[in-house]
């Protein structure tokens, strides 16, 4: 887990982001995701400066342990000073040994969110579940922990005044705000009453503004007029019938036909990314098979 730097923001990940998601319910199917319905509770993994710091943090692993569902696996936390906040050992188990860096002795509200991280490290390797580069690896690790509810408190580390900023994990918090959105839209959950962090409210409201969009997009029923405007023209020209789009405008949906055939639309699912094909054929019902959304759409 990297540390320090200047805090980036927006959305530079979302397409890996957007691919996790994909990623964690191909690997987990609909009903383990399921299975994740309840977050972290902030008082499971509350820890006060004076708290025992080596009991204190093995406790907060052990709940981490649980969230993820990992029964066998004991994780060992010691802290030594190094450049990165947090690491864990990918072995075989079922020992586990994360080092936290030195100053989350002094830092121990924070070290729930360290633990977020690493354990799902953890899972994401005994789920055998990676993507090709380090980089990607960690926006997946970040995404996985966020999405099944442990990784709202890697947000809430998230803080910034006039002198300091600090934030943990690879996602920029708006991109957090956006996967915790997802899951809250998912599981009609609030996550924003946890937050003591003004920022990391800043960042879910922003989030889940653009988790929101993500629903409104043709050819989905709930899509605005401006960008159904659009799609009509865009599906007029897949038809044949005129000019091209102005060029370089990027639309989420893309018109095919296979010889001769009927022209479909591919989308993305708003839940789970997944590309859906439909027939264009006015107002269809889709269902999603890898998240089980049902999709009213207007083709
Ligand atoms: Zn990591
Ligand atoms: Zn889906």
């Amino acid at each position: 887990m990297a540390n320090g730097g200047p805090v980036e923001h927006g959305y530079p990940h979302l397409r890996t982001v957007r691919e996790s998601v994909t990623a964690l319910y191909r690997r987990l199917s609909y009903d383990t995701v399921r299975t994740f319905s309840a977050s972290v509770a902030p008082a499971d993994v509350a820890f006060a400066d004076v708290d025992d710091l080596h009991l204190g943090a093995q406790r907060v692993a052990r709940e981490m342990v649980a969230h993820y569902r990992l029964p066998d696996a004991r994780l060992i936390v010691g802290f030594r000073e190094m450049t990165h906040a947090a690491n864990v050992e990918l072995t075989a188990g079922p020992e586990y040994f994360v080092e936290l860096n030195d100053r989350f002795r002094d830092h121990r509200r924070d070290i729930g969110a360290a633990l977020a991280h690493e354990v799902a490290h953890v899972y994401l390797h005994r789920l055998g579940l990676s993507f090709p580069s380090t980089r990607e690896n960690e926006i997946l690790t970040d995404t996985a922990a966020a999405y099944l509810g442990a990784g709202w408190l890697l947000l809430d580390a998230f803080r910034e005044d006039r002198d300091s900023s600090q934030k943990l994990g690879y996602l920029t918090p708006e991109e957090f705000g956006y996967v915790l959105a997802k899951r809250a839209l998912l599981f009609g959950e609030d996550p924003s009453v946890w937050f003591t962090s003004p920022q990391a409210y800043t960042a879910y409201r922003e989030g889940l503004a653009l988790a929101r969009r993500d629903a409104e997009q043709p050819p989905l029923r709930a899509a605005g007029w401006a960008g159904r405007r659009r799609y009509a023209r865009d599906r007029r020209h897949a038809q044949g019938d005129a000019e091209a789009p102005e060029a370089g405008r990027e639309t989420v949906y893309r018109f095919s036909a296979d010889d001769h055939g009927p022209l479909r639309v591919s989308f993305p699912c708003p839940t789970c990314h997944q590309r859906i094909r439909v027939p264009v054929a006015g107002r269809v019902r889709a269902r999603c098979g890898l998240c089980r959304s049902v999709l009213e759409c207007d083709t």
